[in-house]
């Protein structure tokens, strides 16, 4: 059986031994403020040896301004001395042999050595964890400024379907303020009723089978504001897992300025739609109603001259000739007009091999060719899918012209090349001939605008506003860089599609 005092010597070995291995700090001071005793991590955090700080005032470990008020707090624990946190709500503040001053927290102790009170102070530096709060803090203002600043609404939402966080931006958007719906389920705030069983079973989908049609995706739906009207809008919804709770981020647009902006365009393009048409239609049925009336006044030119030919007098013959000029201009006219009209009237998109077009054209063309002397270099081309008689024609005319406006003094060289775009092939038909102007280079793709007088250039005006049409009817642009007096570069696109092949 052990006697008291051999339990009270393990006892004390028992506490000492504590004391000396204890990973908190720990100072035992007397009344007066002195250190009595320090552990050895207590020297660790101060980077005193025990020998320094025996004795002393324990003020030498409080920062210079905060020794005073400690002094009088120390005084007054020592009144009424119990066991409590010290400096409860407040920061505490110590400082180390460096001169390094951090934050603390300090519980204190109470006991009776003799007739002397002391005072136990357990500490813990506390740098660490406040630093890890400022970031916390920093971290959280930054989301909270994130969000307040946010052009899109951002809602948060729980597995029930609770709302959990509402930022102003949605606050403007849906007209509901945060402390009024907080909590609220979200069906019920912002999704008209039509949609609520969609909402639920992709809700249900997902917390069931994780299956997430709709999430991580942006989505048009329409939402319901707060005074009832509905609205579309633009949503991508989000699933989060934080703290082992799941949880949906909605981001939400509003866009019912877009879509008034995109139905005002499609309005638009309709319009235009019906106003090329009607246009081609009288363009159709005008060409085509004024054949009638100049084949007879032809018919009867060509009789007056054959009846009339002996007695007609030097003037009559002469005004004869003109009228014969004039209408057989006309009826070129009309033609070309007619043509026009019916550009990709009948149209079957089909394969076509450029370079087959190309030389079928050539072929055409082989008696102008042939007098110019004209040097034609063809890159390889591609197989595009196109409106077969039409493609003919729009290399026919960029190639016959390039003939027709060449330079006096040489033969023309025409190069004929490609490029593939990311969208579309870009064609480039570059002559050495007469050039055009800049102010003209938008001009002359209007029908009948012509920039010489038929007996310097024999034509229409016709021939590139065909071609413009038929680059629009395959979904392409036509336009021409030039330098006068040196040649002229018409591009012009095809859209581009996955049957088509090159090389
Ligand atoms: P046309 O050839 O019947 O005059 P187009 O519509 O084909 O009609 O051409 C319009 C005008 O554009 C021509 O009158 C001419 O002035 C100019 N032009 C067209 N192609 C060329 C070219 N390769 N070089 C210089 N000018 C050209």
């Amino acid at each position: 059986m052990k006697d008291q005092n051999e339990i009270l010597l393990e006892n004390e070995k028992a506490f000492k031994s504590l004391f000396e291995h204890a990973t908190i700090s720990i100072l035992v001071t007397d009344e007066n403020g002195d250190i009595n005793l320090v552990n050895p991590n207590a020297e660790k955090l101060f980077g005193y040896d025990r020998e320094e700080l025996t004795g002393k005032p324990i003020e030498l470990l409080i920062p210079e301004q905060l020794k005073e008020i400690h002094r009088q707090h120390r005084q007054h624990y020592f009144k009424a001395p119990k066991a409590r946190p010290m400096g409860l709500g407040k920061d505490l503040f110590a400082r180390d042999k460096n001169g390094r001053t951090f934050p603390v927290e300090i519980s204190l102790g109470y006991y009776k050595l003799g007739a002397k009170k002391m005072a136990v102070a357990f500490i813990t530096d506390v740098s660490e964890r406040k630093k890890a709060e400022a970031i916390l803090r920093s971290s959280e203002e930054t989301t909270r400024l994130i969000m307040n600043s946010a052009l899109d609404a951002i809602i948060c939402f729980d597995t029930n379907d609770c709302i959990t966080v509402w930022n102003p931006q949605a606050e403007k958007t849906f007209g509901w303020k945060e402390n009024e719906i907080k909590g609220r389920r979200l069906a019920e705030i912002i999704i008209p009723k039509h949609y609520h069983v969609i909402h639920e079973t992709g809700l249900t989908r997902y917390l069931c089978a994780h299956e997430t049609m709709v999430l991580n995706r942006l989505i048009e739906i329409t939402a319901m504001h707060r005074n009832g009207k509905e609205f579309p809008i633009e949503l991508t919804i989000v699933p989060m897992h934080q703290n082992d709770t799941d949880f949906f981020c909605a981001f939400i647009r509003d866009i019912t300025e877009r879509r008034e902006a995109e139905n005002r365009q499609k309005e638009y393009a309709e319009d235009l739609k019906r106003k090329n048409i009607e246009l081609e239609q009288f363009a159709y049925v005008a060409s085509h109603d004024l054949q009638e009336p100049l084949r007879t006044v032809s018919g009867f030119v060509e009789l007056l001259k054959r009846h009339y030919k002996e007695e007609a007098n030097e003037n009559v013959t002469k005004y004869i000739n003109y009228i014969t000029d004039a209408s057989d201009r006309m009826r070129r006219l009309v033609q070309d007009l007619l043509d026009y009209s019916r550009l990709g009237r009948e149209r079957i998109l089909e394969p076509l091999d450029c370079n087959q077009v190309v030389h079928q054209v050539l072929s055409d063309l082989t008696m102008a060719v042939q007098e110019s002397h004209a040097i034609i270099n063809i890159d390889m081309l591609p197989t595009v899918s196109g409106y077969a008689t039409e493609m003919k024609q729009l290399f026919q005319n960029l190639i016959s012209n390039s003939l027709k406006f060449r330079k006096p003094g040489g033969p023309p060289v025409i190069n004929i090349s490609v490029m593939p775009k990311q969208e579309h092939w870009l064609f480039q038909i570059t002559d050495n001939g007469i050039g055009i102007d800049e102010k003209y280079w938008e001009r002359i793709f209007i029908i009948f605008q012509r920039l010489h007088t038929k007996t310097e250039y024999a034509g229409t005006g016709i021939g590139l506003a065909h071609c413009k049409k038929i680059a629009e009817l395959h979904n392409g642009k036509i336009w021409v860089h030039s330098v006068p007096g040196e040649g002229s570069t018409f591009y012009f696109t095809l859209k581009k599609r996955d049957t088509d092949v090159w090389k």
